[in-house]
């Protein structure tokens, strides 16, 4: 595998490998199974693979976890080689951000509301480095987790508007074992923040379960994933049973937003009638966890 620490590195890469496929796998590092799936997608629709890893500042703002992010750069680079990663790209900020450097792009209609209410900024630094990443590392795919889901409507809508040569791919959420979807930032969760950060997955597989038992309404939908989310409940421990207490409306725990939406504009749905998706997002004290579920019209 091998590593690149400069954007000249990267591209002599690319420029080299540029008759063959190459799937980009763009992350933050702190890797997990979820980014790996993403790497073992690519080797299976590509001939190469580069994953990057770069704590990009833009997309954090002030007072978010931008000094904190985990950084597990040997573990991460023992995965990506374990996966059969090729190559990895590892710029520094002020490589991908230089002195000077003030143009951003400005994100697509989908990156309105949800986590842009809470994080205004942060698809614009998203949209920003990606495209950057992608003049960088010029490859023919890219992969991204629907576990971001937002995000990658965004991508998806970024390379669609600005012609970008590049096919983006989404890639399944992968989860542990009780359903929580991996991510980065399980790891700042205490045990009891751990146990409610299940209800996520729940809520979304109690919608799963009443839309096939014939519960067709937006409405009744919606408020049965937030009465999921609040309301706790009693769930098989490995064998024992153990009660996960609800994550109050407000407070430090608090449901952000557990909603039904267009699964391609995410904006609100009246009816069951276009490919859907129900988002979640909660805070576990300054975590914010998110998760999703994508649904095929109910005729
Ligand atoms: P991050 O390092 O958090 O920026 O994530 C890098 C990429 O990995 C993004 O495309 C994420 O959507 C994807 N990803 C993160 N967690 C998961 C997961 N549990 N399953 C699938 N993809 C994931």
């Amino acid at each position: 595998m091998e590593l690149f620490h400069t954007p000249e590195q990267a591209l002599q890469w690319a420029d080299a490998n540029r008759d063959r496929t190459v799937g980009l796998v763009p992350t933050m590092g702190a890797l997990h199974e979820g980014h790996l799936s993403l790497v073992r997608q690519a080797k299976r629709d590509c001939r190469l693979c580069c994953a990057t890893i770069f704590v990009n500042p833009t997309q954090f703002a002030e007072g978010e976890d931008l000094g904190k992010y985990p950084r597990t750069l040997d573990a991460d680079l023992a995965g990506l080689a374990d996966a059969g990663c090729d190559a990895v790209f590892l710029p520094t900020a002020e490589q991908i951000y230089p002195p000077g450097f003030s143009t951003y792009v400005q994100p697509p209609q989908v990156a309105s509301g949800w986590e842009s209410s809470s994080r205004p900024t942060h698809f614009r630094g998203v949209a920003t480095v990606v495209l950057k990443l992608f003049h960088l590392v010029p490859t023919s795919h890219a992969f991204f987790g629907q576990k971001d889901y937002q995000q990658l409507c965004v991508i998806r809508a970024m390379s669609r508007d600005l012609n970008l040569p590049v096919q983006v791919v989404g890639c399944p959420i992968i989860r542990e074992s009780d359903g929580l979807a991996m991510s980065s930032r399980n790891r700042y969760l205490d045990s009891d923040q751990r146990l409610r950060a299940r209800l996520l997955s729940l809520a979304l597989a109690q919608a799963d379960q009443a839309i096939e038992n014939g519960v067709h309404d937006v409405q009744a939908l919606q408020q049965l994933m937030t009465q999921t989310l609040s309301a706790g409940t009693v769930v098989d421990a490995g064998g024992a049973t153990a009660t996960v207490p609800g994550i109050p409306v407000g407070g430090v725990d608090s449901i952000d937003y557990a909603v039904l939406l267009d699964a391609d504009t995410l904006q609100p749905i009246e009816h069951l009638q276009q490919p859907f998706v129900g988002l979640i997002a909660a805070r576990f004290g300054s975590t914010r966890l998110l998760d999703n579920r994508v649904w095929q019209p109910v005729q």
